[in-house]
């Protein structure tokens, strides 16, 4: 879809926002530079540091509201934010250069600004890049500050407005969280960034990488965000916006009808059950989980308690009350915890000493953290400690194993670890539920002999889809090479489902594909029994389950998996399923 007024953009959180749009320019603030007298430099450094700090005073108190309005990982960023802003290096780099140069601390911010910016910008790992914003945040709080401007305090902008941005920075994402703003669209912003964390578990319909957004805004008196296609809409006549107004409105009646089977069990017509539970990234997606009726945590990515304090590393303690956290709010459910799947193209890599060449082949996962035992230490250690509270339900699972080798030295990590707790008066559980990710090819066609070091399996598409493919899956130019109905991603499920049930381990799946409804009759059939997806994709995966019948299911994975090619599956799950799905109502996108 493409025409003058729909532009298009990357779909980041599902949803849609019809309201007036609210545009925010965070490019530089303009600044006037002017010559400071020898004299004179004195007081303009003390002008700086007093606007310094009174943008210190402004975050504390954003920080405050953050976390009694909406959450602590809010805050976190914010107070990361402050950090930066009394970090020395900081302002004494800016007052470096006002002595050096004679300049205004308007000017001087600006310099120092450009070459941390062009720092950042050399950084090959994507998840650095992004931490930019974050800089360019600081920095324009402390340029307002100097210019004696008053910080946008977006959530007096009322229910139906839609922030439209060229970028938006973390700092912005919370103030709209923390306001009734409906949605968001934005001209920069990646699937990692921190401001798409928020809006996605905030359930705020999201666009970004929407080039040309903010000039083609202009004067428009409404702007539609489809956080579904990844379009917006500016200034749609009324037609346009009666359409999606229902499209709203069928989407949200749809939320709720689903919503209130969300006690039911995900037991297929014929008596096969599945268990349904969550993908977590932040603690703050808990309640959104419970109330969609997750069976407890199939993934728990615990690199996002990395991320928030990066560039601090996250200590034992404080992983300890998040794992806590995370198995006292699902009482009497397994709680899945992934050890940190950092490195690769995804995530910080601060940790690693030099750049690599070729990152997702490289040290990343279980690699990075065996390459690395104190950090990794810490980690098992907090592990440890919340197992003792509940030593059947919390699971300890390892990603991007590649070799038998490397979950047995985990287990003697974790046998070792426990003693040491021991003899410290911790309590700690006799045997911890330890698991692995299936995510490399290797591993699944290793997938005995891992099953006999490990209590469970957990598969991971995502990555298994991209290795065995030998494609990006965050490179659009091979976008359409990313096929998870590949037969040879399928026929490495199958295998994994197979070897899990001659085991007797249980078997999951922790992908995307858990949460696409035209593979989920597949992985029914072929008997998976857990089914672990974002808060949002429960019902409808629920609704799903409950209208199939396993013994067709069944049928209709055994013939999926005669297929030559991707197309070949998805043309027969299309043409199987499409009555069903749409009886159901549920969308799907190819
Ligand atoms: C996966 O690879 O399928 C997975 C769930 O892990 P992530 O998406 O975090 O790499
Ligand atoms: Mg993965």
């Amino acid at each position: 879809m493409s025409d003058l007024r729909t532009l298009v953009g990357l779909a980041v959180s599902p949803g849609i926002a019809i309201g007036r749009p609210v545009v925010v320019e965070n490019r530089p603030l303009p600044v006037v530079r002017e010559s400071i007298a020898p004299e004179q430099i004195d007081s303009e450094v003390a002008r700086l540091q007093e606007a310094a700090a009174r943008a210190v005073a402004h975050l504390v108190s954003l920080a405050s509201e953050a976390g009694r309005r909406v959450g602590s990982e809010y805050a976190a960023i914010l107070e990361a934010h402050r950090l930066m802003l009394e970090d020395p290096t900081l302002v004494a780099e800016v007052e470096k250069v006002i002595r050096e140069r004679g300049i205004n601390a308007e000017a001087a911010l600006e310099v120092v600004v450009r070459q941390l910016v062009e720092r950042f910008d050399q950084l090959a790992d994507l998840y650095l890049r992004e931490r930019r914003t974050d800089l360019l945040d600081v920095a324009t709080e402390l340029q307002r500050a100097l210019q004696g401007r008053p910080s946008p305090r977006l959530h007096s902008t009322g229910e139906d407005a839609v922030l439209v941005a060229d970028e938006i920075p973390p700092s912005q994402a919370i103030q709209l969280a923390l306001g009734q703003v409906c949605g968001f669209a934005s001209e920069t912003g990646g699937a990692t960034s921190h401001t798409t964390i928020i809006a996605r578990s905030l359930g705020i319909p999201a666009v970004v990488g929407v080039s040309g957004l903010v000039a083609r805004i202009g004067e428009a008196p409404i702007v539609i965000v489809d956080g579904f296609e990844g379009h917006v809409l500016v200034d749609p006549d009324p037609a346009m916006v009666q359409v999606y107004r229902l499209r709203a409105e069928e989407h949200r009646n749809r939320q709720v009808e689903l919503l209130g089977s969300a006690h039911l069990p995900a037991t297929t017509q014929d008596g096969q059950r599945v268990r349904l539970t969550a993908n977590i990234d932040l603690l703050h997606e808990l309640p959104a989980a419970q109330q969609a009726g997750a069976e407890g945590v199939g993934l728990f990515r615990s690199e996002f308690i990395y991320l928030q304090a990066s560039p601090e590393l996250p200590g034992e303690d404080e992983q300890y009350e998040t794992y806590r956290a995370l198995v006292e709010g699902f009482a009497g459910q397994i709680v899945t915890v992934r050890t940190f799947d950092l490195g690769g193209k995804k995530l910080a890599r601060e940790l690693l000493g030099s750049p690599e060449t070729n990152p997702v082949l490289g040290l990343r996962g279980v690699r990075l953290c065996l390459q690395k035992p104190s950090f990794f230490r810490t980690q098992l250690r907090a592990l440890l400690r919340a197992a003792a509270l509940a030593p059947d339900r919390l699971r300890v699972m390892v990603p991007l194993v590649s070799t038998v080798e490397e979950i047995r030295t985990v287990r003697v990590l974790l046998t070792r670890l426990a003693r040491e707790l021991a003899e410290e008066g911790h309590t700690v559980p006799e045997r911890v539920t330890l698991g692995v990710m299936i995510e490399v090819p290797a591993a699944a066609l290793v997938a005995e002999h891992l099953a006999a070091e490990v209590d469970f399996f957990s598969i991971g598409t995502n990555d298994l889809t991209q290795y065995t493919l030998a494609v990006d899956r965050a490179n659009e130019q091979v976008a359409d090479l990313y096929r998870p109905f590949h037969p040879a991603v399928l026929r490495l499920v199958d295998r994994v489902i197979s070897t899990g049930a001659r085991a007797g381990i249980p078997v999951s799946l922790c992908g995307e594909m858990a949460a696409d409804p035209l593979a989920v009759p597949v992985l029914v059939g072929l008997g998976l029994g857990e089914f672990s997806m974002h808060p949002q994709a429960l019902p409808v995966i629920r609704s799903l389950v409950r209208a199939l019948s396993y013994r067709e299911a069944r049928r209709i994975a055994q013939r999926a998996l005669s297929f030559a090619t991707a197309k070949a599956v998805e043309e027969f799950l299309l043409e199987r399923l499409s009555g069903l799905l749409s009886h159901l109502k549920v969308r799907i996108r190819l």
